[in-house]
């Protein structure tokens, strides 16, 4: 008689950053757009609130819309994102709900975000050249800038050669997009420090960040696989994928669980600890999920 021994497939020690999710400022701005919406208000957003699919139908299904410009709106109640919107859009909101009354504005702007705003304001009229590390199309940046005056620049972390923007002049003023990570910030003060007599710099880099930063990547240090969940387009989360994939090469970026298990379901086979953190417009739900399936790959 011949024995068929087969190996039963062993669970993988899969662990979830102990601070990962939405940040505070996300989840503010969600919950005063739901709780309007559950007044009965009608309620839209200006901008996103996030980008994460799943909480946009989430949000679309309870009838909260969206809106990319204040002209858009015809009326009822705007929940301002957390990443706060061009001076511009804030002023024609104010002057509409101030004026007819046709609109109620709720500014869900993140405490971290109005800092940045009004910092930027600040070297502006003290007559500081303002120099915003960030991405040129990220809705924060977009807000800061329009608080920076006429002379500001914005560069892009990731492209060093987008830094020959800033002047050579007497007063530079530094801050930078809440979710670049503080070493880029350091470098492009060091940088301009060469660049000018009187440099001030803002450390507008959110402390979340930095909190969920650290998590992740002391988790993908114990690990042999990481998987960072969240929008491709979310500039925090692909900032995870970097640093975690510095301590743990076998770092994927997925939008979900979907995707994981499409593109990614052979890889994780082999891998008995796996660790999996988010970026802060990615709610736990979306991480549970991941987790989820990774059990669920791994005992096919
Ligand atoms: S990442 Fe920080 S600054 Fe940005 S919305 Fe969240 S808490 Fe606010």
């Amino acid at each position: 008689m011949e024995f068929v021994t087969t190996a039963a497939p062993i669970r993988p020690d899969v662990r979830i950053a102990e601070r990962a999710g939405f940040c505070y400022g996300v989840r503010l701005a969600i919950d005063k757009a739901k709780h309007a919406r559950d007044e009965g208000k009608p309620v839209t957003t200006l901008g996103q609130l996030v980008h994460n699919p799943g909480i946009k139908a989430d949000l679309a299904e309870r009838g909260i819309a969206t809106a990319d410009l204040a002209d858009q709106m015809e009326g009822g109640t705007v929940v301002v994102r957390a990443h706060g919107v061009p001076r511009t859009e804030m002023d024609k909101l104010r002057a509409r709900a101030s004026g007819t009354g046709e609109l109620e504005v709720i500014d869900a702007t993140c405490t971290w975000v109005l800092q940045s705003q009004k910092a930027a304001r600040e070297l502006d009229e003290a007559g500081y050249t303002v120099c915003i590390i960030g991405h040129e199309d990220h809705p924060e940046v977009k807000g800061v800038r329009s608080y920076a005056g006429e002379k500001h620049v914005v560069v892009d972390d990731m492209d060093r050669s987008t830094w020959e923007r800033v002047p050579r002049t007497k007063k530079l003023g530094v801050l930078s997009q809440s979710t670049i990570l503080p070493h880029k910030l350091e470098e492009f003060a060091a940088f301009c420090l060469r660049r000018c007599h009187d440099l001030r710099v803002v450390n507008t880099v959110c402390p979340v960040t930095l909190t969920r930063q650290d998590d992740s990547v002391r988790l993908a240090a114990e690990v042999d696989a990481m998987v960072v969940v969240g929008g491709k387009n979310s500039s925090n989360t692909k900032e995870l994928a970097v640093k975690c994939r510095d301590v743990c090469p076998d770092t994927v970026h997925v939008a979900d669980a979907d995707e994981l298990a499409a593109e990614w379901g052979a890889w994780l086979r082999d891998k008995p600890r796996i660790g999996i953190t988010g970026g802060t417009s990615t709610p736990e739900v979306d991480l549970e999920e991941v987790r989820d399936r990774i059990y669920a790959l791994a005992a096919a």
